[in-house]
Formats: structure tokens, C-alpha cells, sequence
């Protein structure tokens, strides 16, 4: 599950009296473990969270046409599938 803030950005200089709010994802919580990552708390966690969003096609195991969504952090899918991701360092 992630929560949205909005930043205002002041474009006075080219629209003078207007204000523009960007949306911007502000937390993550981890649909594995529950824990809830924020963007302005730790942002090294924060950037390796792997959101996962598809719909099952034809025959998918999940349905035809199934809307799946997973949040999950590093450390759940290093845990759940890490044995199988392949790795090159760079
Ligand atoms: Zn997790």
C-alpha cells in the first residue's frame, strides 16, 4: 500500500500567483511484513522496494484479467525469492 503527498512547486517566475502540486509517493508499507517504509525517513530503504503491478492474461494462474498488486521490501524478497534472482554486480 503506498500514501501520496503533494509538494508545491512555485512557478511565480513564469506563472506568476500559481502554485502546481505534484504528487509524489511518500510511503510504502510492505505487503509481506507489514513494515512501513516513508520516503523522508530513510531513503536507501525506501528506493529498493519492488512494486509489482500486472493483470493475468489469458489462462494466468492469478485469473483472466486479474488486477495483482505486491509491495514488497528488500529484505522479504531477497528472503522469499532470493535464491533464485540472478545478481551481476556493476
Ligand atoms: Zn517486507
Amino acid at each position: 500500500m503506498k500514501t501520496y503527498k503533494a509538494t508545491a512547486i512555485d512557478l511565480e517566475c513564469i506563472m506568476p500567483s500559481n502554485a502546481v502540486f505534484f504528487p509524489y509517493v511518500a510511503s510504502v508499507t510492505c505487503d509481506v511484513c507489514g513494515k512501513t517504509y516513508n520516503v523522508d525517513e530513510d531513503i536507501f530503504e525506501f528506493q529498493e522496494i519492488i512494486c509489482l503491478d500486472f493483470y493475468g492474461g489469458y489462462d494466468s494462474v492469478f485469473g483472466d484479467m486479474s488486477h495483482c498488486t505486491l509491495d514488497i521490501c528488500q529484505h522479504c524478497l531477497k528472503s522469499k525469492l532470493g535464491k533464485w534472482i540472478k545478481q551481476k554486480q556493476y
